[in-house]
């Protein structure tokens, strides 16, 4: 039998890299492979690169090169902001219920508030302005918690459901209720889809992951604003002016300047067609099929995210059949004892639990073509129609 036509439509999850970041690197995994840190000519030529990396992320974010500190992923970014904040100023944390895990796990853990969202996803401004507003010390001494808000954590663009959070509202909030805390903001799932510089005025620290816009796995970004300090996770070599020990990624770095400069002049042009493709998908599906619900509008969400809940369906098995038709999409649920729990971000948003049940997302981008929609909405409408029989079958009988 013919191998299914590949179809990726999982860009939310990873990128392919771009040829161009994939050319960039190669020097740096051979004959440049010089550490930067060093003073001989072979060090001094991979410093260059690296300085000149910097120069490029700095210019496309709006910020200067001395405020860029290069991690080891969007993870390492996020936790350094967030523990680095508290462990330097105390304090507790707060963000919205629908962050990453890389936030959220790291507010959690230091006893810090999570507030609401609404039924798009956008966090719930009143929650918040309680949260900063009347912290209530914890006096137990033992979870964190305690005293002051010193970091407010709002994602910029949600990686499941595509939300765009109203920054600049937050940012308003967040100077005006809570003037001595820092503003953070995960913008791993914007860079495709948001100027970031129109970000970075309103924030205290922002963080990158490169495999989202084209670059290589591994590397991330923190933007600090001068006059911001962290406590850095890593101790060591001082890299990165102390900010963040080991040495430098420079194929990496190198890579990911390249990415971003690329996702940063053709942005434009591509939100246009990519939205374009999104809207012929899902009004494709929806033209087809029954029951087919977004779960955000298109108004609040970025152009590639196309989430969807199928009634009548369990995701788990509508991924494995798309999977054998080439399709790559993903669903954020956990299998918990047998029973599918809605994932955190669908909780949050009060996604009733039937429709979570059958939610997927579906993720498009630089890479996605007309073609890829074509066999996407030749293939999809089959198989949510067996599921749908199949269900329907075993209830019968
Ligand atoms: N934050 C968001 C919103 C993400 O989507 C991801 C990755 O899925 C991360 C953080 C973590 O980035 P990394 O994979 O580079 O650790």
């Amino acid at each position: 039998m013919a191998e299914p036509r590949f179809t990726y439509l999982d860009h939310a999850a990873t990128t392919p890299m771009r040829p161009e970041a994939v050319e960039a690197m190669l020097p740096f995994l051979s004959e440049r492979f010089a550490n930067p840190s060093g003073s001989h000519r072979a060090s001094r030529d991979a410093r260059r690169a690296l300085d000149e990396a910097r120069d490029v992320v700095a210019d496309c974010i709006g910020a200067k090169a001395g405020e860029i500190v290069f991690t080891g992923c969007g993870t390492e970014a996020d936790n350094s902001a967030i523990y680095g904040t508290l462990r330097r100023s105390g304090g507790f944390a707060v963000c919205p219920a629908n962050e990453h895990h890389a936030v959220l796990h790291v507010v959690e853990h230091t006893g810090g508030r999570v507030v609401g969202v609404d039924a798009v996803g956008r966090v719930d401004l009143d929650s918040l302005a309680q949260a900063l507003e009347a912290p209530g010390a914890d006096t137990d001494g033992d979870s964190g918690g305690g005293g002051q808000v010193s970091v407010v954590s709002v994602m910029a663009v949600n990686n499941e459901i595509g939300t765009i959070q109203p920054m600049a509202e937050v940012s308003a909030l967040v100077r005006r209720l809570a003037p001595n805390a820092v503003l953070h903001t995960d913008a791993v799932q914007a860079a495709c889809w948001l100027d970031l510089a129109t970000i970075t005025p309103l924030v205290d620290l922002m963080a990158l992951s490169a495999h989202k816009f084209g670059g290589p796995k591994g590397v991330g970004v923190l933007w600090m604003r001068p006059g911001v300090y962290i406590e850095p996770l890593l101790q060591g070599g001082g890299q990165e002016r102390d900010r963040r020990s080991g040495t430098h990624n420079v194929a990496g770095i190198v890579a990911t300047a390249t990415a971003l400069a690329l996702t940063h002049a053709e942005r434009a042009s591509a939100i246009t067609r990519i939205a374009a493709l999104r809207d012929r998908f899902v009004d494709g599906l929806q033209a087809q099929l029954r029951g087919v619900r977004e779960t955000v509008d298109r108004e609040h969400k970025i152009a590639g995210s196309a989430h969807l809940c199928f009634e009548g369906c369990e995701n788990e098995e509508l991924l494995f059949m798309l999977d054998e038709q080439g399709i790559c999409a993903s669903a954020a649920s956990a299998c918990a004892s047998g029973a599918m729990e809605p994932s955190h971000v669908l909780a949050a948003m009060g996604v009733p639990r039937a429709w979570a049940r059958g939610a997927v997302r579906f993720s498009l981008g630089t890479t996605t073509t007309d073609a890829d929609i074509d066999h996407a909405l030749t293939a999809i409408p089959s198989m949510v129609d067996r599921l749908r029989a199949g269900r329907q079958g075993a209830m019968a009988s």
